[in-house]
């Protein structure tokens, strides 16, 4: 295994040199674009890694399945998707015309960044401070890693420069799918985007979806049976932005990617995946680790479908 995940690597270096680093939000431009690392976690327990795996990079988008988990826990499946819709999109992760012109009066999906805004809104906690505190305790459970924190420069970047995603917040608000203060909201989702992991970190996640909501080392439940059905669905048809069609055929996995590198995949039954590859595709997709995924599936016969 560690053999084949070598070659996946080296032989899918070369897509590296044709993706770009995020660079609308300044801090992402500091990644190493070369870099690309995969990390796996069975469900025997057995560890297999190559490449780059060991680099640190902030979450991003992979941190809307875990908000999306939070909010359905503390509010029910009905009264999230009242607010936020279950449908894929054909426009980018940080759309504005979906906003208005969908007839569902909501954002699409909870894995745009309209949708992962509005389901961050609908988090409990007595302020601020409160829900961004149970998103990172509930982000180190899943991935029974006590010491991830905040990279401050990527979540200060992001403040900065976030006026797009501000808005598609004010937008929220004037249509009441946002009822909390709008800036207290982004700064928990600027926040959740900059949580920092490895790819080892994201398979763990992964590892508890493909348990189906137990954590394989503790065996505690960590969300119910039903959650990691709705969230593996969800990423299943819009984890990877508007190439979760493509995704889907050649790959199969329910994934969620991220804009600072990494890909989470899950083979349910049997493994957690993590990938990391900071340079991006135009979609805004890991473009050496899809083919790294892409490979790996076919070698593995991994797919779902
Ligand atoms: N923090 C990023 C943003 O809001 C997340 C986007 C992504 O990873 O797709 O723009």
């Amino acid at each position: 295994m560690e053999k084949l995940l070598e070659n996946i690597i080296e032989s899918n270096r070369r897509y590296t040199v044709q993706g770009e680093l995020a660079s609308y939000i300044p801090e992402l431009t500091k990644a190493n674009k070369d870099a690309l690392g995969i990390f796996i976690t069975t469900l025997n327990g057995e560890e297999f890694y190559a490449g780059d795996n060991e680099i640190k990079f902030t979450i991003q988008s992979i941190s809307k399945i875990i908000s999306l988990i939070i909010a359905i826990m503390d509010n029910g499946k009905d009264y999230v998707f009242s607010k936020v819709g279950m449908e894929p999109t054909k426009d980018s992760f940080n759309s504005i015309i979906d906003l208005e012109l969908n007839d569902l009066n909501k954002p699409l999906n909870p894995m745009i960044n309209a949708g992962a805004i509005a389901t961050v809104s609908m988090i409990r906690g007595k302020d601020k401070d409160e829900v961004f505190s149970r998103i990172l305790e509930f982000t180190k459970k899943l991935c029974g890693n006590e010491d991830l924190k905040v990279n401050e420069s990527v979540y200060i970047s992001e403040k900065k420069t976030g006026s797009r995603n501000r808005a598609l917040a004010y937008f929220m608000k004037s249509t009441s799918i946002i009822e909390k203060d709008v800036e207290e909201v982004l700064d928990v989702y600027f926040k959740q985007c900059s949580i920092e992991v490895t790819s080892k970190d994201l398979s763990k996640i992964a590892l508890v979806f493909a348990n189906e909501g137990v954590s394989p080392w503790s065996e505690e439940r960590i969300m119910p049976k039903e959650v990691t059905r709705i969230i593996k669905t969800i990423m299943t048809t819009c984890g990877m932005y508007d190439a979760s069609g493509e995704f889907a055929v050649n790959i199969g996995l329910p994934s969620k990617s991220g804009v600072g590198g990494g890909i989470l995949a899950v083979a349910p039954g049997k493994m957690g995946i993590g990938i990391v590859g900071p340079a991006l595709d135009e979609k805004g997709n890991s473009i050496a680790g899809v083919e790294v995924l892409k490979d790996l599936s076919h070698e593995l016969e991994l797919s779902i479908f």
